[in-house]
C-alpha cells in the first residue's frame, strides 16, 4: 500500500489566502501522466486569475465558492467537478466569512491548436550590454532561443528577421568605463563589436544590428517617440524622493545603486531584482549604497517622467490572456497588475544615454529600459513594418516586457 500524509504546516503559500501542497508528480510513482495538488482557500480568499497550457480540472471537497472561466461565473460546492479547457483564464473565490474552501486540482497536457501565423516575424532577444564580452550562459539563454526561433520560423516558409540591439545606454557600461578609464563610447563600440562578431561564431549572426551611440537616426527617433508620449499627457511629471550619492555628485539608480529588495530583502540594484524579478523603485531599497563609492546616498526631490501603469492594467491583462506564458511568468504578471501604483520610470537624472530633450527636465536622460521599449516599437516599423514582434528574454527582464 502506498500511502503519503503530510501536516497543515507543509502547505505553500500564494497571495490572497490560498495555501497548497503539489502531491502529483510523486516521487513513489514513476510517470505519473498527470499532475496534481492539494489548496485550501481562506474564508474570504481566492485564486489568482490565470490560465495555461495544460487542462486542468478542480474537484471541489468542502466550502463553498464562485467559479471563474474566462466570462461566465457559476456557484461550486462539495462534489462539484469543474473541467478547465488549455488556456481559458479562470479563478475560485471562497465566498464564506467563516468556511475553507478545499478543491483538488489535477491537470495534464492536452492538445492545443498550432497559432503560428504566416505574418512576418521580427525577433529581439534582450539586448545584449556591451560592458563585457558574452560568454556560454548568455548565449544559451534569449541569444539560443532567438536564432532557433528564426530558423524555425523560415523552415515554415514564414519571413523571419533577427536583430541585435546592443543596450549601449545602460548605466553598466557607464560603470564599467569610468572604472577602465575610458570614455563610455569608446567602451560600447568594442563590446558591441566583440559581441556580434561572437555572435557570428555561434553561426547566430543577426540578420541587422544597432548601435545606439552609432545611430543618430535611431536616437532622433527614440527622442520623438518620447516626445509624443510626453505631448499626448501619456507621461507625468512626478516629484518624489530619489537617491543622491554626494561624494560622487550623481543621481543613484539603475546599477548604481545596491540594497535589499523590498519585496524580497535579496540584494538588489535600482531597477528589478534578479531574485524575485519585481520592479525596484531606489528609494525603497533596504540600506542603500552607492555602487561606486559604496556610501550612503541621501534622499532629494526630484522631478522626473513616469509612465503609470495602473490605467493600463486592463488592457495589459488582456494582453497576456492569450500568451503562452510560463506559469511563474503569469503569476508575476498578475501580482504587478493587482499594485495600483504601478509606474514604469521613463526619465533619469543622468548624462549617459539620449537626452530627454523636454523643457524643464534638461540633465535628464530617457531611461534605458523605456529607451528598449520604444526601440522595439520603431525597430518593428522600421524592418518589419505590420509584422509580428517576437521578444526573446530572461525572466528576470520579465517586467520590460510584460
Ligand atoms: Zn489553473
Ligand atoms: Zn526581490
Ligand atoms: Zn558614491
Amino acid at each position: 500500500m502506498t500511502i503519503r500524509k503530510f501536516s497543515r504546516d507543509e502547505l505553500e503559500s500564494e497571495p490572497h489566502g490560498v495555501t497548497f501542497k503539489d502531491v502529483y508528480p510523486w516521487e513513489a510513482i514513476p510517470d505519473t501522466p498527470f499532475g496534481a495538488s492539494l489548496a485550501i482557500i481562506e474564508p474570504g480568499g481566492r485564486t489568482m486569475l490565470h490560465g495555461h497550457d495544460p487542462a486542468e480540472t478542480f474537484v471541489i471537497c468542502r466550502g463553498r465558492g464562485t467559479m471563474r472561466i474566462d466570462d461566465t461565473t457559476t456557484e461550486v460546492g462539495p462534489g462539484d467537478v469543474v473541467y478547465l479547457t488549455p488556456r481559458c483564464t479562470h479563478d475560485l473565490r471562497n465566498d464564506s466569512a467563516t468556511e475553507e474552501l478545499v478543491f483538488v486540482s489535477v491537470f495534464w497536457d492536452a492538445p492545443i491548436g498550432n497559432r503560428v501565423t504566416a505574418t512576418p516575424k521580427l525577433i529581439i532577444p534582450s539586448p545584449p550590454t556591451p560592458n563585457g564580452p558574452l560568454h556560454l550562459g548568455h548565449l544559451s539563454g534569449p541569444y539560443l532561443l532567438a536564432d532557433t526561433l528564426r530558423r524555425y520560423y523560415r523552415a515554415r516558409g514564414i519571413p523571419a528577421t533577427l536583430l541585435c540591439l546592443t543596450d549601449e545606454h545602460q548605466s553598466y557600461v557607464a560603470d564599467r568605463a569610468l572604472h577602465e578609464g575610458r570614455p563610455p563610447a569608446e567602451l560600447a563600440a568594442q563590446y558591441s563589436e566583440s559581441i556580434v562578431d561572437t555572435f557570428a561564431k555561434f553561426h547566430a549572426k543577426p540578420d541587422v544590428v544597432v548601435h545606439p551611440t552609432r545611430d543618430a537616426a535611431y536616437r532622433d527617433a527614440i527622442q520623438a517617440r518620447f516626445a509624443q508620449l510626453h505631448a499626448t499627457g501619456k507621461l507625468e511629471a512626478r516629484a518624489a524622493n530619489a537617491l543622491y550619492c554626494e561624494p560622487c555628485a550623481m543621481w543613484l539608480y539603475d546599477s548604481f545603486v545596491v540594497g535589499g529588495c523590498p519585496h524580497c530583502g535579496e540584494r538588489s540594484y535600482g531597477f528589478t531584482c534578479d531574485a524575485c524579478c519585481s520592479p525596484v523603485d531606489p528609494i525603497e531599497l533596504r540600506d542603500p549604497r552607492c555602487d561606486r563609492c559604496q556610501g550612503t546616498p541621501v534622499a532629494r526631490t526630484a522631478t522626473k517622467l513616469v509612465l503609470p501603469l495602473g490605467a493600463y492594467a486592463e488592457r495589459l491583462a488582456d494582453h497576456h490572456r492569450p500568451l503562452r506564458l510560463a506559469p511563474k511568468l503569469r503569476r508575476l504578471a498578475a501580482e504587478w497588475l493587482e499594485r495600483p501604483a504601478m509606474i514604469a520610470p521613463a526619465s533619469q537624472l543622468g548624462s549617459w544615454g539620449i537626452p530627454v530633450g523636454i523643457a524643464g527636465f534638461e540633465g535628464q536622460i530617457i531611461s534605458p529600459w523605456f529607451e528598449v521599449a520604444l526601440a522595439a516599437s520603431y525597430l518593428r516599423d522600421l524592418h518589419v513594418p505590420g509584422g509580428d514582434l517576437v521578444c526573446c528574454f530572461g525572466i528576470d527582464n520579465a517586467f520590460l516586457y510584460l
